[in-house]
């Protein structure tokens, strides 16, 4: 036993537990063990988890918190913690609270003053990032997408400019439309990568252009069953030669054919860039 190990439980506390997003076998140890020894389970679903739990030999005393009850079941546990009990808490797959019901309760838990222990496991974002190879070493989780095209259109436009691997969560019957909107605000270019039914028997890994993401998926309609996460290139940052260039053959095209006032004049509302730079590099060309 390592000595910074905790104790297997303590009373009055919140124990969060990561459970598997397919496979059974990668519960932990640790995740079997505090299931088996707490007073009391909070469950999203309480049918899906005692057949998890059958699965292990457990039998546990349920409480269901999910979305709809999670403020009142929050009281009841917190009632439970209060007279020395320990609680697991555990969401449908993977760890509560990423995308699921919990942070409302662990919030409470530790407002008030008692004991929160995270298990750690399996999580479909750290699965998806570990297996796509993404050189960026940043990246932004942001979950689900809004279901509605222009509420998704409006966060995608927020979120294209950021130079970090923007990882989603997403519904099978949705992916398409997602894919098509990844593509009209982001451009053809950015790769993704699309993983599907990690852990699982169809376990999926592609990466591919936007520009071939919807042909993709149309290719066998099994690609457009099971989970995703998608993981999608973030902006690519041009480095300060790259746009220097870029103005150069801009100004080069526009001289040829006008004069030195209206190319700057055009070359400034096409890239953007600014008009007394863009005048001095145009008058040296010129020499
Ligand atoms: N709390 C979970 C976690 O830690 O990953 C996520 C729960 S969220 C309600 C469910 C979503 O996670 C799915 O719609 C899908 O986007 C993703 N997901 C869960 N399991 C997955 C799997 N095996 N393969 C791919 N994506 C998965």
């Amino acid at each position: 036993m390592h000595p910074d190990q905790q104790p297997v439980l303590d009373k009055g506390t919140l124990y969060v537990v990561a459970t598997p997003i397919g496979n059974l076998q990668d519960i932990t140890l640790r995740a079997l063990d505090t299931l088996r020894k707490v007073d009391l389970v909070a469950a999203e679903d309480t049918r899906n988890s005692a057949r998890l739990l059958q699965h292990f030999g457990i039998a546990a005393r349920m409480q269901a918190l999910h979305e709809h009850n999670e403020r009142s079941a929050t009281e009841l546990l917190i009632k439970q913690l209060s007279e020395g009990k320990s609680i697991a808490l555990i969401s449908d797959a993977g760890t509560p609270a990423i995308s699921d019901p919990g942070a409302y309760l662990v919030n409470e838990v530790r407002r008030r003053g008692y004991r929160v222990c995270p298990i750690p496991g399996p999580s479909a974002v750290a699965t998806a990032l570990s297996a796509s190879g993404d050189l960026n070493s940043h990246y932004l989780f942001y979950g689900f997408l809004p279901p509605k095209h222009s509420a998704r259109s409006k966060v995608l436009e927020q979120l294209a400019p950021l130079p970090y691997t923007l990882v989603f969560y997403e519904a099978p019957h949705r992916v398409m439309e997602t894919v098509k909107d990844l593509s009209d605000t982001f451009g053809q270019e950015r790769n993704i990568t699309f993983c599907r039914e990690l852990t699982k028997l169809f376990e999926t890994i592609h990466t591919c252009p936007l520009s071939q993401a919807e042909e993709w998926l149309e290719e066998d309609s099994n690609r457009l069953k099971g989970e995703f996460v998608l993981l999608v290139d973030g902006q690519i940052e041009t480095t300060s030669s790259d746009k220097e260039n870029e103005e150069t053959r801009l100004l080069e095209i526009l001289l040829a054919e006008l004069p030195l006032k209206q190319a700057v004049k055009l070359a400034v509302e096409i890239s953007g860039g600014k008009k007394n730079r863009l005048y001095d590099l145009a008058l040296s060309m010129q020499k």
